[in-house]
């Protein structure tokens, strides 16, 4: 038997993440309702959050206007995948083989350096290329300077290559947080060059298409909410509207009942406090688990939350099965999604949803499920 035999045949216990894709198509609506008058990017850089990139491109392709990738190879795969529609390389290109790799694929570039714009001030052919000109109005990462910017602007206008005028985009450093008035100062900054230069503009992220209708523009870049994760910090998906994609789940393969004063786990670190069942789930961080769970990051066995105990190891964690009495080796369990917002336990880790789910690692089987989540 081969694996791929075996695997077909249900066979192995391997970790699952289930894909719920008429949740993300539901959340891209979410977005539209809170923004109903802005075009939609939905963003699907680093393998759409870790949920596939063709997976959620081909879900979504009906329904956006465009696609934003990280990097330029990712916008040239999803391009020879077939997808024909509009696709924006946040990152631009890097150099003058990537700017030919997105003429030739008739990818949008955002520019955010001047290095960019002589590359295309230099360029002879007589194809033609779609670009978004980023503004830095205070996250210090890409894009040029308020002050920078009209110059930039001027000079992008006057390559040939480009199309049309710019489209200007800028990003919320601060958006998870809606009364930071750090927003505010970004905002007006870029608000005074939309008007200054004229066009159309992107600004907001996920949080901001949720929190701040002043920033949506004529372009959204939804992310983080298409895949059911609120972008608020401390948010509430479920309360904002938005359902989760990925359930990760696993079973039990083993239940010790241990006794008070045992310990568990690497380190010893957890002290059993008193006689009680501790059961065994097939996940670890080698399946994109973070290791960095404390005890107490909630678990879902049964559908019933247990607190894990104990450092998190390569293929394995464990939980205190106190609460749920009826637990059997072979048993579900939910680590998140479904009935467990990754947000909560990403919280229970010192991280963020969208680490957790970028990390989800190659050897958990992909599975798509229609709604309803967990089958
Ligand atoms: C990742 C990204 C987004 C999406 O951000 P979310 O917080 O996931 O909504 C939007 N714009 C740019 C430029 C990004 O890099």
């Amino acid at each position: 038997m081969t694996v791929t035999e075996a695997a077909d045949r249900g066979c192995f216990l391997t970790p699952e993440a289930l894909l719920d894709l008429d949740a993300v198509r539901h959340n891209l609506r979410r977005a539209r309702e809170a923004a109903p008058h802005s075009r939609a990017i939905a963003v699907i850089k680093s393998n759409a959050y870790g949920h596939g990139m063709l997976r959620i491109a081909a879900a979504l392709s009906a329904d956006v206007d465009a696609f934003g990738l990280a990097r330029m190879e990712e916008a040239v795969a999803l391009r020879e995948a077939g997808f024909e529609g509009r696709l924006i390389a946040l990152e631009g290109y890097f150099d003058s083989c990537e700017l030919d790799a997105a003429i030739d694929c008739r990818i949008d570039v955002v520019i955010s350096r001047s290095g960019q714009i002589h590359l295309l001030e230099r360029y002879s052919g007589a194809r033609r290329l779609d670009c978004w000109l980023k503004i830095d109005t205070g996250m210090n990462r890409l894009g040029f300077r308020i002050e920078e910017a009209e110059a930039a602007y001027r000079r992008l206008c006057q390559c040939r290559v480009a199309t049309r005028n710019p489209r200007l985009m800028s990003h919320f450093a601060c958006a998870d947080e809606a009364d930071n008035s750090f927003n505010d100062l970004q905002l007006t900054g870029f608000q005074t060059l939309v008007e200054r230069l004229g066009g159309e503009a992107s600004m907001a992220n996920s949080a901001a298409t949720l929190s701040r209708a002043d920033s949506h523009y004529q372009w959204i870049r939804p992310g983080i909410m298409l895949y059911g994760a609120s972008p608020m910090a401390r948010g509430c998906a479920a309360k904002e509207g938005l359902r989760p994609v990925m359930t990760l789940r696993s079973r039990l393969i083993a239940i010790n009942h241990c006794r008070a004063g045992d310990s568990v786990g690497y380190g010893a670190s957890w002290r059993v406090p008193e006689s009680m069942p501790v059961g065994v789930v097939a996940i670890g961080y080698g399946d994109g688990y973070p290791r960095h769970a404390a005890s107490g990051t909630p678990l879902l066995v049964n559908g019933i939350r247990a607190p894990l105990v104990g450092r998190v190891s390569m293929d394995m964690v464990t939980v205190d099965l106190r609460g749920v009495p009826g637990a059997r080796v072979g048993d579900p369990v939910t680590l998140w999604g479904e009935g467990l917002p990754a947000e909560e336990v990403a919280l229970h880790a010192e991280t963020i949803a969208y680490e957790l789910f970028c990390g989800v690692s190659q050897r958990v089987r992909m599975r798509e499920v229609s709604s309803g989540g967990a089958p």
